[in-house]
């Protein structure tokens, strides 16, 4: 399989470690508020690579982080802590944050078909790594403490930029426009490891360490969890782009200065998603939510196809004159699934399989072009072979692309064939209770509103509050 790397800026053949294990990394959520589709664009494509890694034979472990704390406003050191910001927004305690959004994180991962990381490590389980691994730089003289925080000397490497060469001034760590400089640091880049000192008093959480009450720096977490559950060699790690400098950066800087030696081979980095009004971001308040897109009407399958549909090192617009054409492909393509029945009495066609399978994976151990690999779906269905035959090759590719293909196929079908009074039934008591719902809501009374939403929910029916009016649909 040819894998693009970041470090080196090619495409390389994947080589493992270990011969038939790889070890993988992911960067998780910052779990101060809802993932945007943009994040979870990032984790589409990554679920995507450890499939398909799966699918080709390999025994994958993959490990992801919460960060639930120490990942600041701004990425270079300076600012609020991002959790302690959102349990302000909601006047909660920040471990109340954390446990909600973490919890509507793999919500959205489950709508979208993204398997959950073998290991999913929050950051707040293990500050004795971070104390232990800060203090082991410390020890090789990679570390120094000013002003009461731990800093990470980035003049001791050799090399700092990996990714690309910066342009030094742009990139210049605390001396972007409106951030003041930390006059703590000794080189630009140096990045803190440990605080104790910040400009927020608030920072809610708070460890005893060798150096103070205090709290972790967000690069330590990623080095330290992927030490603990990966080893020292590690296979790939993963990330958008916007990770690559300065966090991806300072992993691979503190983590080889620790181990001693080259510590990840490849780097996956996944490109934006954006709009047409540029970049999306949590921050920004009002941002694109697979619940918002639910609402709107969308099967949140129907986004993953239109992210399967590009390159994942390719910027993608959203749009929803964009998703609504994924959506109609979508809906058309699980329509042609449906009619196909299958004879019992058919033998699989093993030149077909062969065929088409070898056209799938070709396009996916090229750099994981899932835009081929969609191709090669619509190919499956225009081969000259028995329905049999490509159901299996449906259900063979889903485990990689986990569209839901004969599944959906299946369940659009069982729709249609509900027989028509139970059907009429059905619509009677659903179109009454969305009437008093609307009532409700009129009355401001929105505890009913709410009760009525989910008590139909509990009956599997789910409202879409649409411009036009509510509609629904069965689960
Ligand atoms: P965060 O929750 O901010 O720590 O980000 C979670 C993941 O989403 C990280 O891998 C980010 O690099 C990635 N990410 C952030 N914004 C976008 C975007 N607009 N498109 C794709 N991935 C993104
Ligand atoms: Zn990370």
């Amino acid at each position: 399989m040819k894998l693009y790397n970041s470090l080196t800026r090619k495409k390389e053949d994947f080589k493992e470690n270990v011969p038939g294990k790889v070890s993988m990394y992911t960067c998780g959520p910052t779990v101060y508020h809802f993932a945007h589709i943009g994040n979870l664009r990032s984790y589409i494509m990554e679920d995507i690579l450890e499939k398909y890694l799966r699918y080709s034979g390999y025994d994958v472990k993959r490990v992801m982080n919460i960060t639930d704390v120490g990942h600041l406003s701004s990425d270079a050191d300076t600012g609020e802590d991002k959790m302690v910001k959102g349990a302000k927004r909601e006047n909660k305690t920040v471990m109340d944050i954390a446990r909600f959004y973490t919890e509507a994180f793999f919500k959205d991962c489950e709508k979208l078909n993204i398997k959950v990381p073998d290991v999913v490590e929050p950051a707040t389980n293990c500050i004795k790594e971070f104390i232990d691994m800060v203090q082991g730089l410390i020890e090789k003289d990679y570390a120094y403490l000013a002003g009461g925080n731990v800093y990470f000397d980035t003049s001791k490497l050799d090399e700092y930029y990996v990714f690309n060469k910066h342009d030094i001034d742009e990139l210049m760590v605390g001396v972007r426009e409106g951030v003041e400089e930390d006059t703590n640091k000794r080189n630009k880049n140096d990045f803190v490891l440990w605080f104790t000192k910040s400009k927020f008093e608030e920072q809610a959480l708070k460890w005893d360490s060798p150096w103070g009450v205090g709290y972790p720096g967000w690069h330590i977490e990623c080095s330290a969890i992927s030490l603990k559950h990966l080893g020292e060699y590690l296979d790939i790690h993963c990330g958008g782009i916007d990770n690559a400098f300065p966090h991806h950066t300072n992993e691979i800087a503190q983590s080889e200065a620790f181990v001693g030696h080259k510590w990840c081979n490849f780097w996956f980095h996944v490109l934006h998603l954006n709009t047409n009004s540029g970049k999306m971001s949590k921050s920004k308040g009002e941002f694109l939510t697979v619940s918002l897109l639910e609402e709107k009407g969308y099967n949140p399958l129907a986004y993953r196809f239109f992210c399967l549909q590009s390159h994942y090192r390719k910027q993608l617009v959203f749009s929803y004159e964009n998703l609504d054409g994924a959506a109609t492909a979508y809906e058309k393509l699980l329509k042609k699934i449906a009619t196909l029945k299958v004879n019992e009495a058919d033998e699989l066609d093993k030149a077909a399989i062969e065929k088409l399978q070898g056209s799938f994976k070709d396009a996916l151990d090229n750099d994981i072009n899932t835009s081929l690999a969609v191709t090669a779906v619509y190919d499956v269905l225009k081969a000259n072979t028995n329905d049999k035959t490509k159901l299996w090759l449906l259900n063979d590719f889903d485990k990689v692309l986990s569209l839901d293909l004969v599944e959906g196929a299946k369940k659009l079908d069982e729709q249609k064939n509900e027989p028509q009074g139970e059907k009429d039934e059905l619509s009677a008591y659903v179109e009454e209770q969305i009437a008093l719902r609307a009532a409700a809501k009129k009355e401001k009374n929105f505890a009913e509103a709410d009760r009525i939403r989910n008590e139909l929910l509990e009956k599997g029916i789910k409202l879409l509050d649409t411009r036009e009016g509510t509609t629904w649909s069965k689960e």
